[in-house]
């Protein structure tokens, strides 16, 4: 259900955003405990510190554990890239989209059969087109138009510090006619938490994991948006070249990552 989808993109988001953390908060915790440990043998003589420096090492032995759990839960969030097939991932798309959106979104999808493949992860990039798909219907309260497109686009040097990198990639688009964004919201819709949806309604980690996901991917998120008029995020995402996997024909859940 769409509940249990936008559940899992949650700790998704959760996992990208603790991985890093967790792994640097292990490294300082093992400093913590390690001068607790010292001191509490220097304080051997006076039991009151000695109680005090107890119950510091048992809490910070209780965060170990949880950082323990969260870099657990971080590493199943791998990514896993291989060989996919843009006509494949969209055409699944698709199905869950028709069981998501009410008729008052038309839904268009356009996908040249002949792309090339792209190197992603397929289940990140299916989470990915699928938020961007339920933001864009959450800004056409009252319907509208969903484009969901991919093409192939080579881009030559790069001409600003916000173009993408010289290369060839597969370039998802999702360009919805909603209420757009200010440019004030354009300027922090990628940060982590930030959201302009209501109590319980957003979580504000959508873009940002997914613009995590595509960097990690090398590859680049573009989004203009203009007030009153709609928005268009683009994904661009490295062609699969010789020597990343071999190409797959197997549909995007059952592709097996690259070794
Ligand atoms: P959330 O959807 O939980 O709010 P996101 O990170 O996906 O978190 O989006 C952050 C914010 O960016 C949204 O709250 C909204 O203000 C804005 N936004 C994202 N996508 C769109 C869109 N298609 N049209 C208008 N605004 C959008």
């Amino acid at each position: 259900t769409e509940e249990q989808l936008a559940h899992s993109q949650r700790l998704e988001a959760v996992g990208q955003l603790t991985g890093g953390i967790a792994h640097d908060f292990n490294n300082l915790l093992t400093v913590i405990s390690g001068s607790l440990q010292l001191l509490q043998m220097q304080c051997q003589d006076r039991p009151e510190a000695e109680a005090l420096i107890a119950s510091a090492l048992r809490s910070s032995g209780r965060a170990a554990e949880l950082t323990e759990k969260l870099l657990a839960f971080a590493r199943r969030q791998r990514l896993s890239p291989c060989a996919v097939v843009p006509a494949q991932i969209l055409r699944e798309l698709d199905l869950m989209l028709h069981s998501t959106l009410d008729e008052s979104v038309r839904l268009r999808i356009q996908c040249p059969e002949d792309l090339p493949a792209a190197y992603v992860d397929p289940t990140q990039l299916e989470a990915a087109l699928l938020n961007l798909a339920l933001n864009a219907r959450d800004a056409m309260p009252r319907g509208g138009d969903l484009l969901i497109a991919a093409e192939e686009r080579r881009t030559g040097a790069r001409s600003a510090s916000w173009a993408p990198a010289a290369g060839r990639y597969v370039v998802f688009s999702v360009i919805d006619t909603g209420h757009g964004m200010t440019p004030e919201t354009l300027a922090h819709a990628v940060e982590p938490f930030f959201t302009t949806k209501g109590q319980g309604r957003g979580t504000g980690l959508g873009l940002s994991m997914i613009y995590g996901f595509v960097k990690q991917s090398g590859g680049h998120v573009q989004i203009d948006s203009r007030l009153g008029y709609g928005t268009r995020v683009e994904l661009y995402l490295p062609v699969l070249r010789a020597g990343d996997a071999a190409p797959t024909a197997e549909p995007a859940g059952a592709t097996a990552p690259a070794p």
